[in-house]
């Protein structure tokens, strides 16, 4: 069982800053930027590259979560949406998470 799972399962609290019968949005507990939040599916999905036909409107349902997040969070001026995917990716947790990045000017490429 991975962490986000546990915190899905309310195990471990977080401050949770959207939630909904299919996704749940919290911040992120190293945050990289001065705005760092997880939009995590319910559905314990590996990573994107796991994801199924059946996922299509739930991936495109926490694309929309994250920004309604970026809205309620005030990030005016844009953001970053990561996904890393797999240990080349340099994905830790094995539960398919979005990450939002905001409140610093981003650069490119990132490392
Ligand atoms: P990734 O490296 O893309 O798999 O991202 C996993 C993220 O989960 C990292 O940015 C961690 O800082 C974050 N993380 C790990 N445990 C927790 C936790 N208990 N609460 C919030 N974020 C966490």
């Amino acid at each position: 069982m991975t962490i986000f799972k546990r915190i899905i399962d309310k195990e471990i609290p977080v401050k949770i800053l959207y939630e909904d019968e299919l996704c749940l949005a919290f911040p992120d507990i190293s945050p990289q930027a001065p705005t760092h939040v997880l939009v995590i599916p319910k559905k314990e999905i590996v990573n994107v590259g796991a994801a199924l036909a059946e996922d299509q409107a739930l991936l495109g349902h926490l694309l929309l979560v994250t920004q309604k997040v970026a809205a309620q969070l005030g990030l005016a001026n844009g953001y970053r949406v990561v996904m890393n995917c797999g240990p080349d990716g340099g994905q830790s947790v094995d539960h398919l998470h979005i990450h939002l990045l905001g409140g610093r000017q981003m650069k490119w490429p990132p490392g």
